[in-house]
């Protein structure tokens, strides 16, 4: 439904993905009842990146640690069960349905956001463009969520054209012809699109010809241990806040090797030894057996370049080493998405205090910043909430084997500043959270050890932050 000439508005989300969802599920807790909302998104519809990413991409999580706010899934799937983009999909747009028995939801897909200017009665105005036209609107409060600026990705171009470039949006649709060809399979990347391709290639036909090229290397928590099954869960395991908080403890600033190497050693996966990026992704072993017993060749280094030279086609690798590859092959691009586009930094909050912004780079709060900050803002706290910054683009171009410890030790140090703010029944009905996943008894023992090294914990985090920031100038 798109309506014309909307002028006037209680709040005005920009960007309906998981973020933007959770700030207008939280909305429905605030704002009174028939409270009129804009949902501006310029994709088609509901959803953000799930819409558009390959197909058969899968949660890393179980799908009840996937939610907005305290929403429950409509699915009555076992509780491991990985949901795929379509079922994400159906229980994005059973949030909207529900908020829409409370507020009056006006949905603006395709629509752009522009600008916004606050203005000194504290309405702020948006500029938007639509195919057609561009239109303003004036709102009580603006919540800009526009995610990590993922769009579905891009062919790699290479000086050869002996080779099929494609994306992982485009292996279903090809799939048939790539089993057909018998050429070999080069899948560009190490994280998680590169792991669900190799998986979902093999596990279809696990002798297919195909090759890892994985960069740096990515290490992944070992999902068997972040969320062990059936009754392992009353005693095996360890919860994500336990977790973070002996990395947190262990990371001064300047020890990213250590902390990495501790990773590896209790939590992790990878599919080569030597891996050495960390982007908080999971993979389980039974995954990692798949991939790494199917896969022809695994190297570590970034490819450049596919050249002909002479009668012989080339990879040609950034460590200057060239490989044969045979005409006809496909080259998969699994680069990452994440903290990779050139987005402008901008602040978490504004200082009339009626906009935030849920973005790349000032993310304070990592993957549950969509969710917290909301409820700050709604509870008119957000001037009085420091939350300690960090420029999260700048970090990982800086140093990004530290990038996964410093984001962990902000959450953390953030968290305690929140447990201060907001009321507990907030933080419980935050159902993202990972360690919802432990019976009662072990979320309740985890959280009260964190609290009761508070202080401890707090100094020695804010130490190594600020070493972190005085060192990379963020
Ligand atoms: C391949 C892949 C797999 C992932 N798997 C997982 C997973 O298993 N578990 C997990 O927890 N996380 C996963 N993630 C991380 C994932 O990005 C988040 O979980 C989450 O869904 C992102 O939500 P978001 O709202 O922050 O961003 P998005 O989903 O990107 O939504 C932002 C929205 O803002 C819109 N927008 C941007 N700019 C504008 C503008 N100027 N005007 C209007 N609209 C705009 C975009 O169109 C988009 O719809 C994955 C990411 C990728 C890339």
């Amino acid at each position: 439904m798109i309506v014309d000439n909307i002028e006037n508005v209680d709040l005005c989300i920009v960007g309906a993905g998981l973020a933007g969802l959770n700030a207008l599920y939280a909305a429905k807790q605030y704002l009174p009842k028939n409270a009129t909302v804009a949902l501006v998104d310029k994709r088609e519809s509901i959803g953000g990146m799930w819409n558009d990413t390959y197909d058969y991409v899968r949660l890393h999580q179980p799908y009840k640690q996937f939610t907005i706010g305290n929403m429950k899934w409509g699915l009555d799937r076992h509780e491991s069960y990985l949901a795929d983009r379509h079922e994400i999909l159906a229980h994005f747009k059973r949030c909207v349905s529900e908020v829409e028995q409370h507020l009056t939801v006006i949905p603006l897909m395709q629509h752009s956001y522009l600008s916004h200017d606050s203005q000194d009665d504290g309405i702020v105005q948006v500029r938007l463009a639509s195919k057609e036209t561009t239109r303003q609107i004036h709102t009580k409060k603006l919540i800009k969520s526009v995610g990590f600026g993922i769009e579905p990705s891009q062919v790699l171009a290479f000086s050869s054209d002996k080779v099929h470039s494609i994306t992982p949006e485009q292996i279903p649709q090809n799939q048939q012809h790539i089993i057909d060809s018998n050429k070999p399979i080069y899948i560009v990347g190490g994280g998680k699109t590169a792991m669900d391709t190799a998986h979902y290639l093999l596990q279809a036909n696990p002798q297919l010809p195909i090759h890892l090229i994985i960069g740096k290397g990515t290490y992944f928590l070992n999902r068997d241990i972040m969320f062990p099954p059936g009754l392992d869960k009353y005693w095996k395991g360890t919860t994500s806040l336990d977790m973070m908080t002996q990395c947190a403890t262990l990371f001064n600033g300047d020890n990213e090797a250590e902390v990495t190497q501790f990773v590896k050693s209790k939590y992790a996966l990878s599919p080569h030894k030597d891996a050495q990026q960390f982007l908080l992704g999971l993979l389980s072993q039974s995954e990692l057996d798949i991939v790494t017993q199917g896969c022809k060749t695994i190297v570590r280094d970034y490819l450049d370049d596919i050249k002909d030279n002479g009668d012989e086609t080339q990879l040609c690798f950034r460590s200057g080493e060239t490989q044969p590859i045979e005409s006809g092959a496909w080259i998969i691009n699994c680069t990452g998405y994440l903290l990779n586009s050139d987005v402008q930094s901008e602040q978490y909050h504004s200082q009339c205090g009626n906009v935030i912004s849920i973005n790349n780079s000032d993310n304070p709060l990592l993957f549950s910043s969509g969710y917290f900050l909301p409820h700050v803002f709604f509870q008119d706290k957000i001037k009085d909430t420091p939350l300690l910054s960090i420029d999260h683009v700048a970090l990982k171009k800086a140093n990004a084997e530290a990038f996964p410890f410093v984001a962990m030790t902000q959450l953390l140090y953030n968290f305690y500043t929140l447990m201060d703010k907001l009321p507990l029944k907030v933080i419980d009905q935050f159902h993202a959270n990972f360690d919802k996943w432990y019976p009662l008894h072990r979320q309740l023992f985890g959280f009260t050890k964190f609290m009761i090294n508070k202080k401890k914990n707090k100094k020695h985090f804010e130490s190594s932050l600020l070493r972190v920031k005085e060192k990379y100038n963020l």
